[in-house]
């Protein structure tokens, strides 16, 4: 039966790490793969996660299975994490976290979960979003449709159109927002922003679905849980996914959460009943490891401590690259105003050049980025900046 399956296209980002690899060009730069990597272009594990490891590697006892909501220790320091202990969605326990094998996991588990309670619902999700937030939540069988967010021309929100489209989605549909560091375009809600969706939401009964991949990578773990915490507040209903992929350097280890605010605790205690059933019937149980380091750490002062402070030099080496890229930019002759990679958040910004300017980076250059001209901050080193900004005056030139 299989040979009437046709071959895909290779995934774009997959093909472009491979290109980088085997180009020779001592300069070469990747800006590509979405991950953090330090100044000399590693993603080296994490201090505080190394400790962690082998504490728990010492302590680990059984590997008995922990059951398809994962451990509940890790849940609750992960819940606190995200909202904070004394928020009052969780002192009146309206919130209910599982762990999630990524955060992809805890999007597909969080699909299929709304496709059991309401099969018509459609989630509108931003233009652009995350390429994956297509195949994730559609092949669950929502309906996706978009609304209006990243304005090429202005490099910012255009906050009325999506306001417009929104004004018109209504109960039983969902909006999808990005927590913080929004991944593709870096441009993000401010509070006044996050107010007004939450008040529309309330007008209109839409429930919101914030996907938040980078908490800590953009003002700090507080900041970046704003919008989060002030839906989790004011709205009977939010979902909420998690990853821990980034802010702890966990990639390959898929830790995650999915968290949902319900209306009422008993709501909760149904809702989660049929939460943990899809699990069951996708992967049973997530994998542990992952979230047993989160835990460890987050249990212990210590060794929290200690992952602030690791996270806090992630966050602000990407905010002084981001300063550095633009001021390089201006010295090297740019003629258009590159301001807003400095005033944008997280490990992504598109860049704004067309395919064709793109094409010539990568192919002339050995600058390796999608053909959306997205570009990872992170990627970028004070060895390299200069060359990646003479390139970019160079293509923009031509
Ligand atoms: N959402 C967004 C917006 C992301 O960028 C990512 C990672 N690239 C994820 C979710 C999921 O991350 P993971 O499954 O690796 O935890």
């Amino acid at each position: 039966m299989f040979e009437i399956l046709k071959a895909l296209p290779a995934d774009p980002i997959l093909g472009l790490s491979a290109a980088f690899k085997a180009d020779t060009n001592a300069k070469k730069i990747d800006l590509g793969v979405g991950v953090y990597k330090d100044e000399q272009g590693n993603t080296p594990v994490l201090k505080a996660v190394k400790q962690a490891e082998l504490a728990y590697f010492n302590s680990e006892s059984s590997k008995v299975y922990i059951g398809p909501p994962g451990a509940a220790g890790a849940n609750t320091l992960l819940q606190n994490l995200i909202f904070g202990a004394s928020h009052p969605a969780v002192t009146s326990t309206r919130v209910r976290t599982i762990q999630t094998p990524g955060g992809c996991g805890s999007l597909r588990v969080a699909a299929e979960f709304i496709k059991k309670a309401n099969p018509p619902a459609t989630i509108w999700v931003s233009d652009p979003t995350w390429a994956n937030h297509i195949p994730l939540l559609g092949n669950a069988g929502l309906t996706i449709k978009t609304y209006p967010y990243y304005d090429a021309t202005t490099r910012a929100v255009n906050f009325n159109a999506m306001m417009e489209t929104l004004g018109t989605v209504g109960k039983g549909d969902l909006v999808l927002l990005h927590g913080c560091c929004h991944n593709p375009c870096g441009a993000d809600l401010n509070r006044e922003q996050w107010q007004a969706i939450t008040e529309l939401a309330l007008k209109n009964g839409f429930t919101p679905f914030i996907d938040m991949a980078y908490q800590g990578f953009g003002e700090g773990l507080d900041e970046d849980a704003y919008g989060v915490r002030l839906m989790a507040e004011k709205v009977p209903e939010l979902i909420v996914s998690s990853s821990c992929s980034k802010n702890f350097g966990l990639y390959r280890e898929r830790a995650g959460g999915l968290s949902i605010v319900y209306q009422s605790a008993a709501d909760a205690d149904k809702g989660q009943s049929n939460l943990l059933s899809v699990v069951r019937g996708i992967y049973s149980m997530p994998p542990n490891h992952g979230s047993a380091i989160v835990e460890t750490i987050l249990a212990s002062t210590e060794l929290t401590n200690m992952w602030h402070d690791e996270l806090a030099e992630m966050r602000n080496r990407i905010k002084a690259l981001r300063a550095l890229l633009n001021q390089k930019l201006i010295e090297k002759g740019a003629q258009q105003d590159f301001g807003f990679i400095e005033h944008q958040s997280g490990m992504f910004s598109f860049l704004g050049i067309n395919k064709d300017q793109v094409q010539q980076l990568v192919q002339n250059y050995s600058i390796y980025l999608v053909d959306s001209s997205r570009i990872n901050i992170a990627g970028i080193s004070q060895a390299n900046v200069d060359y990646l900004a003479e390139s970019i005056v160079a293509v923009l030139k031509k």
